[in-house]
């Protein structure tokens, strides 16, 4: 099969981890139309994938709705280092998906928050030493609102109907490189710059999806106060969270785009602008040069 077009995608995490999604959230007018789709793209092939259909008759503006979503981050395996977000991006530019829900959890550096609290970060800090991607190359990515506060906004509706009474906003997610967690003097560090929640994954699906044009929103389960905060916590308890937000987070996630507008009202597709020619035809010199062996 092709790449099959779709406007709206998911990105699962450990919010959805411990279910099948979207099989476990029973939600009406839910389709999987295709299980088990892996494409092949040139950062090598993708995890596999579903495509969903949304029907009409539950969707806010009445028009059916297709879905890619992806398990894990479009990850291999647990230590992260395969290419996957590169891979599933790049099937979601050639599907034309334009909104992204993704969904995760976090170690609690702000005080305030508790276990099993729910955060949608509004911005961002990346900690990671491999955030740089030939993906973006040619594109001009603006950092100003890079969580979509339309789409934002509707998550966090969304998720009062599960009946989460603690769902922040204007949160700040610090990135980690992973897989390891941090220690308590890295977390120190990060709460004096002002990170709220610190995690593995929200860099580089939020530069990525700017790349290919599409909005992105999070939700974040507090699964564990970060290292040195609030007191001790154990390793496994962070899967009792993960058992219990599954189908919640994911049918506050199906929810929300269901009640997406395929006419958007933000300003996220202006923060990114293609680099003029006269500029990248240096770079695709260089590369022709070394084709050439010179
Ligand atoms: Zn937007």
């Amino acid at each position: 099969m092709g790449i099959p077009k779709a406007q709206l995608a998911h990105i699962g995490g450990s919010g959805t981890w411990a279910s099948v999604f979207p099989e476990d959230c029973h939600m009406e007018g839910v389709k999987v139309v295709e299980k088990g789709l892996e494409f092949e793209t040139p950062y090598g092939t993708t995890v596999p994938m579903k495509l969903l259909e949304l029907d009409g008759s539950v969707c806010l503006d009445g028009k059916t709705k297709r879905v890619l979503t992806v398990p894990f981050h479009g990850w291999h395996s647990p230590d992260m280092a395969d290419g996957g977000p590169e891979q599933i991006f790049w099937v979601f530019e050639q599907a034309g998906v334009r909104q992204i829900v993704v969904e995760g959890s976090g170690g609690g550096i702000n005080h305030l928050l508790d276990v099993g609290d729910v955060v949608i970060p509004e911005d961002f800090m990346d900690f990671k030493k491999t955030s740089t991607s030939e993906f973006v190359r040619g594109r001009l990515i603006r950092m100003r609102d890079p969580l979509c506060p339309t789409l934002s906004q509707t998550l966090h509706s969304a998720l009062q109907g599960e009946g989460y009474g603690r769902v922040f906003r204007r949160a700040v997610y610090a990135v980690t490189e992973g897989p390891r967690f941090e220690s308590a003097a890295e977390i120190r560090g990060m709460k004096s710059w002002g990170a709220d929640i610190v995690g593995l994954t929200l860099s580089p699906e939020v530069y990525l999806a700017r790349a290919i044009g599409a909005c992105i929103a999070g939700v974040y389960i507090v699964s564990n106060h970060a290292e040195g905060q609030v007191g001790e916590w154990e390793g496994g308890s962070i899967y009792d969270v993960y058992r219990d937000c599954a189908p919640k987070i994911g049918r506050a996630v199906l929810r929300t785009l269901m009640e997406t507008d395929s006419v958007k009202t933000c300003a996220c597709d202006s923060y990114r602008t293609e680099i003029p020619k006269v500029i990248t035809r240096l770079w695709d010199n260089e590369t022709e040069d070394k084709k050439g062996g010179n």
